[in-house]
């Protein structure tokens, strides 16, 4: 539909095509300087040192690698919140293990300490756990619990790109951390990830499982140096191949410099749907973040009482407003065989909505939304409680 107000939209332009035009006349559009300064630069921007990251073709891969490198196999237990992006229930099942489903906070969506604790079990090898809609959530607290339990952490950062607490960049509090920079989230590559691996030794295995499990990648000097071919390899593991490239790495050099700014807006635009929607009866906007907490402010929720919430997701999409929910919990996804119950996040799931929100809102675009939601919310409650006609 034409007009159509997206819930997610990328924000690309000259700058980011001037990049790719460069990368094109270099006649080099693999794997190479781009890429390196990428990772470089996103390493400063989470605050690391350049060795522990590695980008990836998808933040899915990257969770992948990062359950290869936790070593989790048959046998093995991770624990994730039930409302989790389904790759990351694929990276624990596809290897054998048995995902855990945990329940979550219904108000904030994201699972705390508790109920991570509650899921803990001896055969426990990892935790992975989301910072939902950009908010960093108890990730301090999880990471200490999982610190004392032994557990490895896993923070998948996807939607966490600019969240801080006190500081310090979210997919960095645990053992490793995975981002996204795939067509739908804030800083856009259009596909692509990143890898965060705190201990060193695991670190310098990550880049060998993003490219085919090769020990030596060949080249003519480092051949010369080995006295061997340089089109000669050894392999250290069977692995896929999960590399970005120049040309997407130089768009994510031009869009990390964009990152401030797309954060900045998107927090005004936060603050206006906070202030449109204050007071509608039916309808809750999203606690206040906690002191120290910065959020990347990828979604903006509501959350409506009176089971009302599919109603008004077609009433808006009537009025060229697209919402959406994420993440539908993976417990009630049959092929993962969960039997567990978890009520939090079944109201959460069943009575929120997220409203759109990316940096090319406008604010004429902000408040056409509001005034639908007050609208059509009035509407659809108002209906339900007036007495039935004689
Ligand atoms: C988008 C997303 C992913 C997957 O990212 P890809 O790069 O598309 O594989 C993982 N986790 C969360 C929370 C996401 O939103």
């Amino acid at each position: 539909m034409k007009d159509m107000i997206n819930v997610f939209q990328p924000m690309l332009g000259e700058q980011e095509l001037a990049a790719v035009r460069e990368v094109f006349e270099s006649n080099w559009i693999g794997r190479g300087e781009r890429t390196k300064a990428f990772e470089e630069g996103f390493a400063r921007h989470l605050g690391v040192g350049p060795r522990h990251v590695t980008s990836t073709n998808s933040c899915t891969e990257a969770t992948f690698i990062a359950m290869e490198l936790a070593g989790v196999g048959p046998g093995a237990e991770v624990v994730l919140p039930t409302i989790s992006f389904v790759g990351a229930g694929n990276a624990v099942a596809s290897r054998g293990a048995r995902p855990v489903f945990c329940d979550v906070d219904p108000r904030t969506l994201n699972p705390t300490a508790d109920h991570v604790e509650a899921a803990l079990t001896p055969r426990t090898r990892a935790v992975v756990v989301l910072h939902y809609g950009g908010r960093p959530g108890d990730v301090a607290r999880i990471a200490e619990l999982c610190r004392e339990r032994g557990v490895l952490l896993v923070e998948d950062a996807a939607i966490a790109v600019a969240s801080r607490v006190d500081g310090r960049a979210c997919g960095t509090f645990g053992d490793m951390g995975v981002w996204s920079f795939d067509h739908g989230k804030i800083l856009v590559t259009v596909d692509g990830g990143m890898l965060y691996v705190r201990d060193p030794e695991l670190a310098a295995r990550a880049p060998k499982l993003a490219y085919l499990g090769m020990e030596q990648v060949s080249g003519y000097d480092q051949a010369l140096r080995a006295r061997t071919r340089w089109w000669e390899f050894e392999l250290s593991s069977f692995s896929r191949r999960s590399v970005t490239n120049d040309v997407l790495s130089a768009v994510g050099l031009v869009q990390l410099g964009r990152l401030p700014g797309f954060v900045a807006r998107r927090r005004r635009i936060a603050e206006r749907y906070d202030r449109g929607l204050a007071g509608v009866e039916g309808l809750l906007c999203p606690p206040p973040l906690p002191p120290g907490h910065e959020s990347s402010h990828y979604m903006y929720w509501i959350q409506l009482e009176g089971g009302i919430r599919d109603d008004l997701a077609r009433d808006l999409y009537e009025r060229g407003i697209y919402t959406t929910f994420r993440y539908p919990p993976l417990h009630r996804v049959r092929a993962y065989g969960s039997d567990a119950v978890l009520p939090g996040a079944d109201r959460a799931a069943d009575g929120t909505l997220l409203l759109p929100m990316h940096q090319g809102l406008t604010d004429a675009d902000v408040d056409r939304v509001v005034d639908a939601v007050r609208e059509c919310v009035r509407a659809r409650l108002g209906r339900r409680r007036s007495p039935a006609p004689a």
